[in-house]
């Protein structure tokens, strides 16, 4: 997390339906909608048909609006449905009260995540780099260390190495493992913390790398799955520098809105804001969704892109399969914070990494704002403080700094928000299965999308993207 200086070569980082399996016949009249330009190929003749639309996106972030520009694009009517006031989802680029413009949610990328880079490519949007820290500082105990970030990451080594050993050998090509291979499987029970106490690791080294799983799974070593930390890394060729730096190195100028109003704008879907979907009943042929005030909507295909945690709180009929509705029940692994603050003067380019008990166990230097210095933190427990009080941020990152001054403090809490409940989404053990065969097939006319479902950066925007386009392609293909 701006730990590296980027692009240098060291760091080597119960109603039984019938599914309608039918091809579909685009002669098939529907209802164009006004002002729209539909390619030749969906032109359909002007004739009411039963459904209001050819497909409904449930959910408007990042997986959502990159489905319904797939679709659209390709003549396919969609209708979005998101339950915010707002596109973005999990991301969200906002005014904050620090004197930026800030991304609260979702906010690095990188070059090894092929999705979300294309995306930035296409629109030609400029990105920034976080700041590389000089000065160090790690919680061993009750004891603040610090020196440069070289040695910090020698500390971490052993254990990281040791932790993703094999990774890459498990996962030859991580963003294609569908079906779960047996070998893969037989380690899904393994959570990162048991793996973590098969080394033989010093207590230095030990507080490094489980606050390092920590704020990767944005939770609790304990119940996060090790097999998680094998795909995160597999990404990187096996690479955990390359990892590291993949989390939190190049940012959108613009913030990640930038992105999502790209993407937006070369989408038509009839985009309803304001619009929670409580009920998806389908037929033979299609699905009616119906709205917490009531309103239905119908369409021949779903897309249904909330985060696994929320998954639950619409009324599938008929239900889910009972693996992925036991997953959503149980809840993934991430319970974390983010916050932004603003403090006191230069505190310069450092950075903090600390165990898993700290309030706030990692922490970096952004951005200066008139002399103040702006930093990013995070903890693994959303319900361990709260991140809109500066006094309880203060006192947290004065566990590090013992000096340091919080002007001003902004963060939104994901894990309260009753639109995600929780973060980036991070498997428990023995959830991996059911996930991914949930995204792989269509339950009947509705497909579960989203970062969470993605079988290559899941957890990540790119992962989002990766799985709303693949959502619209298989769509597109039962449509024709
Ligand atoms: C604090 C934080 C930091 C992160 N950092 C990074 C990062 O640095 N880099 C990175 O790549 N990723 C990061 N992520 C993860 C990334 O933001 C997400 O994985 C990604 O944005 C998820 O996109 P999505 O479309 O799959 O889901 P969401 O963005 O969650 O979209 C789902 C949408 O469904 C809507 N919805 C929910 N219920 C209903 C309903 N009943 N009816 C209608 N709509 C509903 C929600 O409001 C939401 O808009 C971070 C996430 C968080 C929270």
């Amino acid at each position: 997390m701006g730990l590296y200086k980027p692009n240098q070569g060291h760091y080597c980082a119960s109603v039984q339906v019938t599914w309608s399996t039918a091809p579909r016949d685009l002669s098939e009249p529907r209802l164009p909608r006004p002002g729209r330009h539909l390619p030749k190929k969906f032109e359909r003749a002007e004739a009411m048909t039963q459904y209001d639309t050819d497909v409904i996106v449930v959910g408007g972030g990042f997986a959502g609006v990159t489905a319904a520009r797939e679709l659209t694009q390709q003549g396919a009517a969609v209708i979005l449905l998101e339950a915010r006031d707002r596109l973005g989802g999990r991301t969200w680029t906002r005014e904050s009260g620090l004197g930026k413009s800030l991304d609260f949610g979702g906010t690095w990328v990188h070059w090894t995540q092929p999705h979300v880079w294309a995306e930035i490519g296409r629109y030609d949007l400029p990105l920034i780099s976080s700041p590389v820290a000089e000065h160090a500082l790690w919680k061993v105990g009750d004891e603040i260390r610090h020196g440069s970030p070289d040695v910090m990451f020698d500390l971490l080594d052993t254990g990281m190495t040791s932790v993703l050993d094999g990774s890459a050998r498990l996962l030859p090509n991580p963003f294609h493992f569908r079906p779960v291979s047996d070998e893969l499987k037989a380690l899904d029970h393994i959570t990162v913390a048991e793996k973590i106490a098969e080394l033989n690791l010093d207590d230095e080294q030990h507080a490094l790398v489980e606050g390092m799983w920590a704020l990767n799974f944005s939770g609790r070593p304990e119940v996060s799955a090790y097999t998680q930390g094998l795909r995160w890394c597999a990404l990187t060729g096996g690479n955990w520098h390359l990892l590291f730096e993949a989390c939190a190195t190049f940012k959108l100028a613009g913030g990640t809105k930038a992105l999502l109003d790209a993407i937006a704008a070369q989408s038509s879907a009839d985009v309803r804001l304001g619009a929670r979907v409580q009920r998806i009943e389908q037929d033979a042929d299609g699905a009616t969704v119906t709205l917490t005030d009531g309103r239905t909507f119908t369409a021949r295909e779903v897309v249904v892109t909330l985060p696994l945690n929320v998954l639950n709180t619409i009324d599938f009929a008929p239900a889910l399969p009972a693996d992925i509705r036991s997953v959503a029940d149980e809840g993934q692994a991430s319970t974390g914070c983010k916050v932004w603050v603003r403090v006191r003067g230069d505190v310069g380019k450092v950075a903090g990494l600390g165990p898993s008990s700290c309030a706030l166990n990692f922490f970096q230097y952004e951005y200066d704002i008139d002399g103040d210095s702006l930093i990013v933190a995070f903890g693994r427990d959303a319900t361990r403080i709260d991140i809109t009080d500066r006094d309880a941020v203060e006192s947290a990152l004065r566990e590090w700094i013992p000096d340091i001054e919080a002007v001003a403090v902004d963060g939104h809490d994901w894990v309260a928000d009753d639109l995600s409940q929780q973060t980036w989404a991070m498997l428990r053990p023995n959830q991996l299965v059911a996930v991914q065969n949930a995204a792989s097939e269509p339950h009947g006319h509705v497909r579960l999308a989203g970062s969470d479902y993605a079988e290559g950066w899941a957890g990540f925007i790119d992962g989002a993207i990766e799985s709303g386009k693949t959502a619209a392609a298989r769509i597109l293909q039962s449509l024709r």
